[in-house]
């Protein structure tokens, strides 16, 4: 640790920052109840605050204990968390629950290792409970803690790095305050001192505008605004170009019914309500024109071919009252890959009889209450289904 800065100023100094500059008024601070504690930090990972400010208290409102949540049909939770992505948080909330009641009686526990060990949380999750909840002097170490330390300690290693991770781990175990009744304070403000000061693009010693009104406690300390490398920190190997697919959807209506099919509890959705679909096929970006030609001439039978046995096609087929109608294309962005969606419309007279579990009819009027992926969710919009909400033929989610 540099000499200009030893752990007591460090918690002090930011502990005087959050009386002063830090936010008191978010529903999940200054909470004790680890059961909330636990379900905020799962929801505000990958998830913007602005909508966790909204959802977080309809889902404790649905939710109110580890027991209801526990005891809740899994399909009910995936339905709550619907809209906001990373859908393995969801299904891992269900299973965490589910183990809390079977192993702790229904209690948190209360070691570092024990929380570390719950299904979903991990190191960084298992500090923050631990002192939010019971004020243990443990550290915690996410993306926006990352990026203060490595400017304000200058560390110019790969962050990705076990070598890197693990100097951050010790220092943020080094730079933690003494007294245990510190800690709820001392996280929350490290945790607002990255999200509202150092934040990764206009840190507010870059930030002109602001330079008066507010100013960094850590300015005349911090390595990374000494070295003019603030915007260099913390150095992350560049993400590989994401793979770009198609897939072709079908919303087969069958009166005022939708088919619907489960999906592969691992993977993309995992465990969701989704449309039948094709095989992704992988597509260089300059095929996708002719790609999109290709579909306008389809056939039913290729369609249904395309995304069910042939058994299933054939009885399919038979109940068919209409020629397909094709959709626009919708580009879903997931965090390492494109999907191109190209969704298609059959109508059948009426629905035959359904020969596994994986698929279900579903009343139109009854989609919404369900766990759909937020591109199927637009999809239905897109054709009326769905009503409320916004329209869209591009969407970056997970
Ligand atoms: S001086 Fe700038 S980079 Fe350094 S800790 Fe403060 S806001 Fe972050």
């Amino acid at each position: 640790m540099p000499k200009t800065l030893t752990s007591p100023q460090f918690a002090a100094t930011l502990l005087r920052w959050h009386t002063q500059a830090g936010r008191k008024d978010l529903p999940w601070q200054n909470l004790h109840d680890p059961y909330a504690i636990w379900v905020s930090e799962i929801m505000l990972q990958q998830t913007q605050v602005s909508t966790v400010l909204e959802r977080f208290p309809q889902l404790l409102q649905r939710f109110p204990t580890v027991l209801a949540l526990a005891a809740a049909p899994l399909d009910d939770v995936l339905a709550e968390w619907s809209g906001l992505g990373y859908y393995a948080r969801a299904r891992n909330l269900h299973a965490c629950a589910q183990q809390i009641v079977q192993e702790y009686g229904g209690h948190f526990p209360e070691q570092l290792a024990q929380l570390e060990n719950l299904a979903g949380v991990g190191r960084s999750t298992a500090g923050a409970i631990a002192a939010f909840a019971f004020k243990l002097r443990v550290p915690i170490l996410d993306a926006n803690v990352k990026r203060v330390l490595a400017r304000l300690f200058g560390i110019n290693g790969n962050v990705q790095s076990k070598q890197v991770s693990d100097q951050l781990w010790q220092l943020a175990q080094n730079l933690l305050p003494t007294a245990n009744e510190d800690m709820p304070r001392y996280t929350q403000a490290l945790m607002d001192f990255g999200a509202t000061y150092c934040t990764a693009r206009q840190p507010i010693c870059l930030n002109n505008e602001n330079k008066q009104v507010k100013k960094c406690p850590f300015a005349g300390q911090c390595i990374a605004k000494k070295t003019q490398q603030v915007l260099h920190l913390p150095i992350k190997i560049p993400k590989a170009r994401s793979l770009e697919f198609t897939c072709t959807m079908v919303i087969i209506q069958a009166q005022d019914q939708v088919l619907l099919q489960r999906r592969a509890a691992n993977g993309i959705w995992g465990g969701l309500w989704s449309l039948p679909e094709s095989s992704w096929q992988q597509q260089a970006a300059d095929h996708l024109q002719q790609t999109q030609k290709i579909k306008k001439n389809i056939s039913a039978k290729k369609l249904l071919q395309m995304v069910f046995t042939t058994g299933q096609a054939a009885d399919l087929l038979l109940e068919l009252s209409d020629k397909p109608e094709s959709g626009s294309q919708l580009k879903h962005v997931f965090t390492h890959r494109v999907l191109r969606i190209h969704p298609w419309r059959i109508k059948l007279a009426k629905a035959p009889l359904l020969k596994t579990a994986d698929y279900a009819w579903c009343k139109i009027d009854q989609l919404d209450r369900l766990g759909l992926p937020q591109a199927i969710r637009i999809i239905f919009r897109n054709w009326n289904l769905i009503h409320g909400g916004d329209k869209a033929n591009e969407l970056v989610t997970h």
